[in-house]
């Protein structure tokens, strides 16, 4: 249970974060969200136009991201069966993420540079297209249940994440403990926008585990193609501290490898723990 000390510093840390989203422009994603059906339905019009069509193709294909099932089949015909595949890129190759089996990793340990561009970006919460359409299924399918789904925060930049994490070294008097939940720029998965944090928009931090959104989430995420990215115990592995909000989408195919409940991580799951 190496996170149970830092609980409070989440609730601290939700606080902050409030007031840094504000900051990043991100403001409108706790507040439009408070309101639970126009998170899915008002905030998609904009896009839909572009999407439909793909929509239809990927729940079941995961086309753009299809390696990523491949995994499960294993077709690369590479080593990478055997030996565990290493982050050979050069600093200057950073602006592309450190991929396995198709699924890009962002960690403390497979950085990105400031040059990184993620590609076709979704409004409102700056997810990619892929993530942004797995995200509002499921959000419509929590609904259906009785689940209130709000987005805390999606994409973030580099330039962002690096106030977050100076703002929080200064708030918590730790640089170690800021470090634990607050990752320093280039080493978030909110760059990347394939990452997103959700909650019921009344309870915040470790909490989450427990409310009726924690829960659905933990059991039902991976049927869309998310899974629960920094598990409770696996610190030393992700990098990160417990964190039952943070979500990542890896696609559905390769979503199904870690199925309900899971404490699996990306990182055991791709062979690079
Ligand atoms: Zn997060």
């Amino acid at each position: 249970m190496p996170s149970s000390p830092a609980h409070p510093s989440a609730i601290r840390w939700a606080a902050a974060a409030g007031a840094i989203l504000a900051l990043a422009g991100c403001s409108a994603t706790a507040p439009v969200a408070q309101t639970q059906s126009p998170v899915a339905t008002p905030a998609q019009p904009s896009v839909t136009l572009a999407q439909p069509s793909v929509t239809l193709a990927q729940p079941s294909t995961t086309s753009s991201r299809t390696p990523t099932a491949t995994a499960t089949s294993k077709p690369s015909p590479t080593k990478t069966s055997t030996a565990p595949p290493t982050d050979r890129r050069t600093a200057a190759q950073r602006n592309r993420p450190f991929t396995v089996k198709g699924i890009p990793v962002v960690s403390k340990k497979h950085p990105i540079n400031a040059s990184y561009r993620r590609s076709s970006v979704t409004s409102p919460y700056g997810l990619t297209q892929e993530t942004q359409l797995a995200l509002t299924r499921m959000i419509v399918a929590a609904r259906a249940k009785g689940v209130r789904l709000l987005v805390r925060s999606g994409y973030r930049s580099y330039s962002l994440q690096a106030q977050i994490l100076s703002s929080k070294i200064r708030e918590y008097g730790s640089e170690t403990l800021a470090r634990r939940y607050n990752a320093a720029p280039g080493r978030s998965e909110h760059q990347t926008g394939l990452a997103v944090d959700l909650w019921d928009g009344v309870t915040w931090g470790v909490g989450v585990r427990a409310t009726k959104a924690g829960k659905w989430l933990w059991a039902n995420a991976w049927r869309y193609g998310f899974i629960l990215r920094y598990p409770n115990g696996k610190e030393k592995i992700t990098g990160y501290a417990f964190e039952p909000w943070h979500y990542r989408y890896i696609g559905t195919k390769a979503a199904k490898a870690f199925g309900a409940n899971s404490n699996l991580t990306l990182e055991e799951y791709l062979g690079i723990a």
